[in-house]
């Protein structure tokens, strides 16, 4: 909660580590983890001389990722030199992109919500967000800090990572709230997951973001300095850093303090932000247009052909299933939080031919099982065709919905197909019209005097018949059939 009178002013930045096997100029593997320096090569160590070459999959990922993001990618682009100095990169610059950028001018709209006091969402709202551009770069190495202190302390730098290749997507300053950057980090994560251009895991590294924060009074135009807030490891640590630095400039303007213009980490120990340096302005960096590299030409062939080779992106697919389906706003969008998730449902739902029946088992029971296993829908044990063919029998009439799910529950964890289980369980119902209608006439015949009172009007006794039916039958008669062939008979005495 904001105080009253003041309003955020909240620009976001993300760096995503584009999913190619190679880095973005140079042929060394993209890889997690391995011996300090082996994953390297005269170019990403930046030994003079080398140089540059472009990774044509970092420009596919890139498109795939501007595409998704409603971005223009732009007709030319030019890679930068931004010029700084730090030991995780030896060249003393990093190939980045400046004032032409790969994409820019979209707009994106998310779905946001405040929270209430148990984090619950109070209610959905679309959000329309201007995306500035996303410009690809090159990572830097890193700076490792191992051992115990006072023991065996060293540091080193490992350039395993550099030249790892990045979009940076960077926001117009328009979050107003902390709920709706984390409303928009994790709408980034899931549609760049969607469209295979990032494995974008905050735990892992390969979604980075950083947040631009700063306050004024409601109905000033200017801008106050902003702080930017990094080292925000999950979406959580970044909304509750983003809360954190609203009260604290907020308090600091309210006592007549200046807000200065720096980066400040998220300490999660102490749940605040603190001072890490002064911020650079875009000058000191000196950017300069790469000398080694050409402009970055894209055509119209190469926009469209991507295009054309990415799936349908999760809002159009959850638009496509309330219209299509019939399902609630609610259900589609639990369909399409992952994309391996909406898949199997479309998939169930063709097979089966009941897409309704088919997103209830998938949300209730099926999740429930994957999420206990710990398992997405795309190693589910119960493939969506199983699934479908239970469903099938469920709609034959041949089990009960109770039935069905017990089925499901027994087939996720034997794996076995869902006739050997119903076989297995006995749960076959007997839907022969010749035997239902033998045990209801031994039925009528047995009971004279309920005959009788039904005959005089009282309706109630229809449940005592098929009580009687069904218990005669053990349970496995057809209750539908039951029910008809029980009510042509009496009408008929
Ligand atoms: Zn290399
Ligand atoms: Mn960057």
């Amino acid at each position: 909660m904001i105080k009253d009178g003041w309003e955020a002013i909240i620009g976001m930045e993300i760096h995503a580590q584009l999913a190619t096997a190679t880095k973005i100029f140079c042929g060394c593997a993209v890889l997690t983890g391995g011996e300090p320096n082996a994953n390297t090569c005269p170019v990403c160590l930046g030994l003079p001389g080398a140089l540059p070459v472009l990774n044509k999959r970092v420009v596919e990922l890139g498109a795939r990722a501007a595409l998704s993001l409603g971005l223009e990618i732009q007709e030319t682009s030019i890679f930068a030199r931004k010029n700084y100095f730090y030991p995780d990169l030896p060249k003393g610059y990093q190939i980045s992109q400046y004032d032409r950028p790969f994409s820019a001018n979209g707009t994106l709209t998310i779905l946001t919500s405040e929270r209430d006091d148990q984090g619950r969402a109070v209610e959905w709202k679309p959000m329309t967000i201007r995306i500035e551009r996303m410009h690809l770069e090159e990572d830097a190495g890193k700076n490792v800090h191992e051992g115990l202190p006072d023991v065996d302390k060293y540091s080193y730098v490992d350039l395993n990572r550099a030249g790892t290749p990045l979009g940076e997507i960077v926001t117009a300053p328009d979050f107003r709230t902390s709920w709706q950057a984390y409303d928009y980090v994790n709408h980034i994560r899931r549609v760049l997951q969607w469209v295979g251009a990032s494995d974008a895991d905050m735990e892992k590294g390969n979604l980075r973001c950083e947040a631009n924060v700063s306050v004024r009074k409601i109905g000033e135009a200017g801008f106050n300095n902003k702080a930017e807030l990094k080292n925000l490891n999950s979406v959580r640590f970044m909304q509750k850093a983003i809360e954190f630095e609203i009260g604290r400039q907020i308090a600091a303007h309210e006592r007549g303090e200046v807000v200065s213009q720096e980066t400040r980490l998220w300490d999660e120990k102490n749940q605040e932000t603190r001072v890490m340096r002064s911020k650079e302005d875009a000058h000191d960096y000196r950017y300069f247009p790469e000398p080694d590299l050409q402009p970055l030409a894209v055509t119209a062939e190469f926009i469209s052909r991507v295009k054309s080779e990415m799936p349908e992106l999760p809002d159009a697919m959850r638009d496509r299933f309330t219209a299509n389906y019939g399902l609630s706003f609610a259900d589609a969008s639990q369909l399409v939080s992952e994309k391996s998730l909406a898949d199997f449902y479309e998939t169930t739902a063709k097979a089966s031919g009941n897409p309704r029946v088919s997103s209830n088992f998938i949300l209730s029971e099926l999740q429930r099982e994957l999420n206990s296993a710990g398992k997405s829908a795309a190693d589910s044990p119960v493939a969506a065709d199983d699934l479908a063919a239970l469903i099938k029998t469920l709609d034959a009439g041949a089990i009960n919905n109770n039935q069905a799910k017990e089925v499901l529950v027994e087939m996720f964890s034997s794996g076995k197909t869902s006739a050997d289980v119903i076989s297995e369980k006995g749960f076959e119902q007997v839907s022969d019209t010749g035997a239902i209608e033998k045990i209801v006439d031994e039925i009528i015949a047995a009971n004279q005097t309920q005959v009788e009172a039904f005959r005089n009007g009282n309706d109630k006794l229809m449940g005592f018949f098929v009580g009687q039916v069904m218990k005669a039958s053990q349970g496995k008669a057809n209750p539908k059939m039951v029910n008809e062939i029980l009510r042509a008979k009496l009408a008929k005495l």
